[in-house]
């Protein structure tokens, strides 16, 4: 199929997406990358009058490292991202994350500012912002804010945007010292979404797990954090007892839905067996050791 009619406004500054965005009411969609929104508008799912293309504003793709964090210009394709050295030194687990996402094609194309914007329920950088407790800045017509990971997915395909928003960049706290990461995912081929994906960090001090942090898609509507699981593993060493209590806890907190790709029952296997194999990596890595 072929999109319904729109009209096309090429925006080369921030402020020049704002206005044309504000002055559509409410009928505008941004394009970034295109990946998710070409399909949408191919199937008529939207049929929006103004398509406002941001891919020539300029400074929006950019890894930018300070002292405690790492930030990511809204238009930075996932490829800058898999193959950043900055990414790879200090948030090692969102460059593996980003070589699970579709296709090198895709990759070359697709934005991480559209990504957690389209919030599709099994992609994984909206997993990673939740896990690594990244911020997103946002700006419109009437100013600029910052959201937390933890409060923008609000449903599938729902995010806390609204007419008129652009994302423009994501903060990502530097993982502290002695953290070690997993990432774990099942799809039915390389490049698929996946049926269900679990990405953990835990952070040691004198032995124990000092602060551990899981987090799924692919579960539910929107990814999640198995909270309950962290606050067991908060304060004790890993061993396989403590691995099985998770994967018990981390099925029980779950309530994926079946659809034409797999049944709930499968989905919640997954996350527990995930979550389980992405906590003994990360024991491991946190004390230096490969995976
Ligand atoms: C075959 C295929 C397989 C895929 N597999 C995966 C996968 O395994 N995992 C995965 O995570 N993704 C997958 N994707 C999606 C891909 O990662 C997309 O690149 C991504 O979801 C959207 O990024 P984009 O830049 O292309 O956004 P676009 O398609 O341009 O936009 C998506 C949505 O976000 C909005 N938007 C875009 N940028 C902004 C912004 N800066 N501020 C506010 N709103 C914005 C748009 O208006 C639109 O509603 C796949 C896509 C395809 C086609």
């Amino acid at each position: 199929m072929k999109p319904a009619a729109f009209d096309y406004i090429v925006a080369d500054s921030l402020e020049a997406a704002v206005a044309a965005l504000a002055g559509a009411g409410g009928e505008a969609k941004i394009i970034a990358g295109g990946q998710s929104l070409v399909p949408m508008l191919n199937f008529r799912l939207l049929k929006p009058s103004v398509l406002v293309d941001i891919n020539r504003i300029p400074g929006l793709a950019f890894i930018k490292e300070s002292e405690k964090t790492i930030e990511v210009g809204a238009l930075t394709r996932h490829h800058q991202i898999e193959t950043s050295p900055v990414i790879a030194k200090h948030l090692p687990v969102l460059g593996c994350a980003m070589t699970h996402v579709a296709h090198l094609a895709i990759r070359n194309r697709g934005t991480i500012g559209g990504s957690l914007s389209h919030a599709d329920p099994a992609a994984e950088l909206p997993m990673l912002a939740l896990l690594l407790d990244a911020s997103l800045e946002i700006a419109s017509a009437s100013g600029r804010r910052t959201v937390a990971a933890r409060d923008f997915f609000l449903a599938a395909l729902t995010v806390d945007l609204n007419d008129g928003d652009i994302v423009t960049g994501i903060t990502f706290p530097k993982l502290p010292a002695k953290t070690g990461w997993g990432f774990e995912e099942v799809a039915r081929r390389s490049g698929d979404f996946a049926l269900a994906a679990v990405a953990a960090t835990l952070t040691l001090s004198g032995g124990a797990i000092a602060q551990a942090r899981i987090a799924m898609t692919g579960v539910g509507p929107t990814p999640r954090r198995a909270g309950d699981a962290e606050a067991l593993l908060t304060g004790k060493p890993l061993g396989p007892d403590l691995i099985e209590a998770v994967i018990k806890l981390v099925r029980a907190g779950v309530e994926p839905e079946s659809d034409l790709h797999a049944s709930a029952d499968y989905r919640r296997h997954l996350a527990g067996a995930l979550a389980g194999r992405a906590v003994a990596a990360a024991w491991r890595r946190a004390q230096g050791k490969t995976a």
